[in-house]
């Protein structure tokens, strides 16, 4: 079947008369390559539909909710027997305790669990919790960090106030100095220290933390009676069965959990230690949606598919072997691949490529041929996928450099130029 996005181009038309823009969000495709589907269709096992039937192998998985696949039947069996005795009730069902005590004995710092629905409601009920247990205000984060898109944290500036921002520093990831500094800056007035679990920022390469940084920020946090939080909510379960800092041996005393937790199914998490319970119980934090069965009866099948089946082993198996699969397949041609972050939480991008231009023509290339790569975000596997699956990949990658070498000098990206020029141009809080 030959690629076409007429669907697509209508549905786009559609949108952009009764939605904002077309798409918002981390959702809308304005800043990938041109021929990016806005829409979807469907989702099976490793792939993904568009609108127009053309069929994807997706290593985007919805962004981090697949974890096993789309449509794993005994996930979305449980989810099923549980709507069909009643998702949102008055009140919540036993499986929210059956979920707390699964949660709390799969994660080690973990004595109890409070349930969600985004990983934002989670990161800003962990910062509420860190400045209920201190009485402090500053939270001190690293520079670039995404934690979600309430004021106090959304990446950009528009519809914030500086206020909205108070009470934050920042530091740089994986750098002691600038972590000492900024703890120093919040002098006696530590809330909590945030961390990804990973530097897992956009457009930029990732890196795994240092044990240093790891085990400096626990006891900067000890040292001010402060809690350390860690953002578990990309990298919770792709890179262990316990809170991702275990890889460091560094405990945090709250963890924010979403996106994978129920293989799609909305809700999130907020885990905490002993320690933070009593401040937890006191916040007021709540929503419509927090307690309903359904995607609880999801999580807690996902979380025996976490503790029962290889898929992290598969996962990482995958990982190796498209990383060097492409690396290979890259300098066949002559080209050469910055491939950051762990295996499991790929980024991919061109050596000699500061406008993107290489990474974009060759993305576009990909997405023709039925490849669902992303040029400036962090990749996911699910444990659906197979070596058939790695392999095609890397045939439509060999093809798309040949085409990327034929193609010659390329003008750079038109549209990341001009985000780039919108995106400083907004006052900065
Ligand atoms: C996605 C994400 C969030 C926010 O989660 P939502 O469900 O989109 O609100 C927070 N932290 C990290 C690290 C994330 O990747």
């Amino acid at each position: 079947m030959t690629w076409t996005n007429t669907s697509d181009r209508a549905l786009r038309a559609r949108a952009e008369a009764v939605i904002p823009g077309g798409m918002y969000g981390h959702q809308s495709v304005m800043l990938l390559p041109d021929d990016y589907p806005q829409f979807f269709s469907r989702g099976s096992g490793p792939y993904l539909w568009d609108a127009d039937g053309n069929r994807y192998i997706d290593y985007l998985c919805g962004y981090g909710p697949s974890l096993f696949g789309y449509g794993v039947e005994a996930i979305d069996q449980a989810y099923v027997r549980r709507m069909s005795q009643g998702d949102t009730l008055t009140g919540p069902a036993e499986v929210m305790v059956e979920l707390a005590e699964a949660f709390t004995a799969q994660v080690t710092h973990a004595d109890w669990a409070m349930f969600c629905k985004n990983g934002t409601d989670a990161t800003t009920m962990a910062l509420m919790v860190a400045r209920n247990h201190t009485q402090k205000k500053t939270i001190v984060r690293a520079r670039g960090a995404y934690h979600g898109a309430a004021p106090w944290c959304t990446p950009l500036s528009l519809g914030v106030t500086t206020e909205d921002r108070a009470n934050q520093i920042f530091y740089d990831y994986n750098d002691v100095e600038s972590l000492e500094a900024a703890v120093a800056a919040a002098g006696s007035d530590l809330a909590a220290i945030f961390a990804s679990p990973i530097k897992h920022d956009t457009f930029v390469d990732q890196e795994r933390p240092t044990t240093a940084y790891a085990t400096r920020a626990r006891e900067l946090c000890d040292e001010h009676g402060a809690l350390l939080i860690v953002d578990d909510v990309r990298a919770g379960f792709r890179l262990a069965r316990d809170c991702s800092w275990s890889l460091v041996g560094v405990q945090p005393d709250l963890s924010t959990w979403g996106k994978a937790i129920a293989n799609g199914h909305p809700i999130s998490a907020l885990l905490g230690s002993e320690k933070a319970r009593g401040a937890a119980a006191f916040v007021y934090v709540t929503g419509s949606y927090w307690f309903s069965a359904a995607p609880m009866a999801a999580a807690l099948e996902t979380l025996k598919h976490i503790r029962e089946t290889d898929y992290l082993e598969t996962n990482l198996a995958l990982g190796k072997r498209l990383r060097s699969g492409l690396d290979e397949a890259a300098g066949r041609h002559g080209f050469a691949l910055r491939q950051t972050g762990p295996e499991e939480l790929p980024l991919i991008m061109f050596e000699e490529d500061a406008d993107m231009a290489k990474g974009y023509f060759w993305c576009n290339a990909l997405i023709r041929r039925g490849v669902y790569f992303h040029p400036w975000h962090n990749m996911f596997f699910s444990a659906a996928m197979t070596e058939a699956d790695i392999d095609f990949t890397l045939e439509v990658a060999d093809e798309s450099f040949k085409l990327l070498k034929a193609a010659g000098p390329l003008e750079p990206v038109a549209k990341l130029q001009m985000a780039h020029h919108a995106i400083h141009s907004i006052q900065p809080l």
